[in-house]
């Protein structure tokens, strides 16, 4: 009998598609979702009690893998003490306090319950710090689920963005702008146009919601010196790329090639909080007093800063700080990448894949992308043979070819191996 099949059939008469969250439900690669049982390190066990080596990590913040000693001990105390108060604690200041001292450019942060609220209250913030109403988006860049930001771009630039979702008014998505990732020239464009009623531009400096496409580093520069001359808010968008990528987090990675760098506000979410629901946004002092109760932009949570999810953040913050755990990290996640790459080259498969930190992509075709038409150009097909042979061979990747794939620390070499060994079968199958 397939436990998860009866799950999934039970699930589906009391939850809409069977999930909580889209993505979960399988609809873009068939098949049958994993109800997980438990997990461990790197690994987690489906319904049928079969292992799965685990390249997800809850879509990022098991950046430790599973069930770390230091993390559960942690948890385990602070939920002795209390699970909500509905009042401020000490461990709210400490979390704080961590945060900015790793990702400089921040000089103040609220906590939040998940990274869509974490980016809904930082436009609401950008926009009443300005005064001004439009945003910048870029499409293939999420930023939740808040009604503003669900848009794909329109016919032209004058014209601003569709709801990509029912039930979202054209007249909350009239002042979202959607652009091109990496297009330098319908960027100046926008601002040309638009620059002085700009709000913010909001952008995935790593976009990790089309898979793994780069910002480059002319058009990561323009965005920066366009929304600094035009007096609009840069906001980083790092809720997956952030302590995911490097201890510094995305903005680290731009400053070392771009002098002077560094966004104005940052939006935080995933490994924050090691796999409890915390998030955060920040930035200069002068626009986070804006926020209530000192200024005028209205912003509240009954479980921010929750004191369980701050102490998992902070037992997992604590870890990644430790010397060597980026580099160990991406020498793991860069040895996947060169493996698969060498089995597909041998399969004769067309293949290209990037990393940073514990973050990765990789695409069935020859050169990397550079924006969202491209990503989804790949053949949906020949993805998803790939994902399920490796799914049945005990592999477990994001089941939609428009996501990114996560590392931990408890990955092991003999686990990469395996996941190699396994795709040089399905690239034969291709
Ligand atoms: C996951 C994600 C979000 C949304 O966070 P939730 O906690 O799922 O609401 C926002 N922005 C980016 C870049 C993300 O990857």
């Amino acid at each position: 009998m397939d436990r998860n099949q009866t799950l999934f059939d039970r699930a589906r008469q009391v939850i809409p598609g069977g999930v909580n969250s889209p993505v979960r439900a399988f609809k873009a690669v068939g098949g049958t979702p994993r109800f997980v049982q438990r997990a461990q390190g790197a690994y987690f066990w489906d319904a049928n009690d079969q292992r799965y080596i685990d390249y997800i990590g809850s879509w990022g913040p098991m950046i430790l893998g599973h069930g770390h000693p230091a993390v559960l001990e942690a948890v385990q105390k602070a939920a002795l003490e209390g699970f909500s108060f509905g009042a401020p604690t000490e461990r709210e200041v400490e979390l704080a306090e961590e945060i900015l001292s790793l990702v400089p450019s921040m000089e103040m942060v609220r906590l939040v319950s998940s990274g869509t609220e974490a980016g809904m209250s930082a436009i609401r913030l950008a926009r009443g710090a300005t005064g001004r109403n439009k945003i910048i988006k870029f499409e293939g860049c999420y930023h939740g689920h808040a009604d503003a930001l669900l848009v794909k771009a329109g016919s032209g630039l004058a014209t601003f963005g569709h709801a990509t979702s029912a039930g979202v008014p054209a007249e909350v998505v009239q002042h979202t702008l959607v652009l091109e990732y990496n297009n330098v020239a319908q960027l100046e464009e926008a601002f040309s146009l638009h620059g002085k009623d700009l709000a913010c531009l909001i952008i995935e400096p790593i976009a990790g919601n089309m898979n793994f496409v780069r910002a480059s580093i002319p058009f990561m520069k323009r965005c920066r010196e366009l929304c600094t001359e035009y007096g609009a808010l840069f906001v980083f968008d790092e809720v997956m790329t952030g302590f995911r990528v490097a201890l510094g987090s995305a903005q680290s990675v731009y400053a070392r090639a771009i002098p002077d760098f560094e966004p104005d506000m940052t939006v935080l979410g995933k490994v924050i909080g090691g796999g409890m629901p915390l998030a955060a946004f920040g930035g200069k002092r002068a626009v986070m007093e804006q926020l209530a109760p000192l200024g005028p932009v209205y912003q509240a949570g009954t479980l921010s800063g929750n004191p369980v999810a701050t102490a998992c953040g902070l037992a997992t913050l604590k870890e990644i700080r430790k010397p060597g755990f980026y580099e160990d990290l991406s020498r793991k996640t860069q040895t996947l990448i060169s493996g698969l790459q060498g089995a597909a080259d041998k399969a004769g498969v067309p293949f290209c894949g990037d990393s940073e930190g514990g973050m990765f992509g990789f695409f069935l075709f020859k050169d990397l992308p550079q924006n969202y038409a491209t990503v989804m150009t790949t053949d949906n097909k020949r993805f998803n043979t790939l994902f399920h042979g490796l799914l049945d061979r005990g592999i477990y990747i994001a089941p939609a070819l428009y996501e990114a794939g996560f590392m931990s620390a408890a990955h092991t070499d003999a686990d990469i191996a395996q996941t190699v060994a396994a795709a040089s079968e399905v690239f034969g199958l291709l």
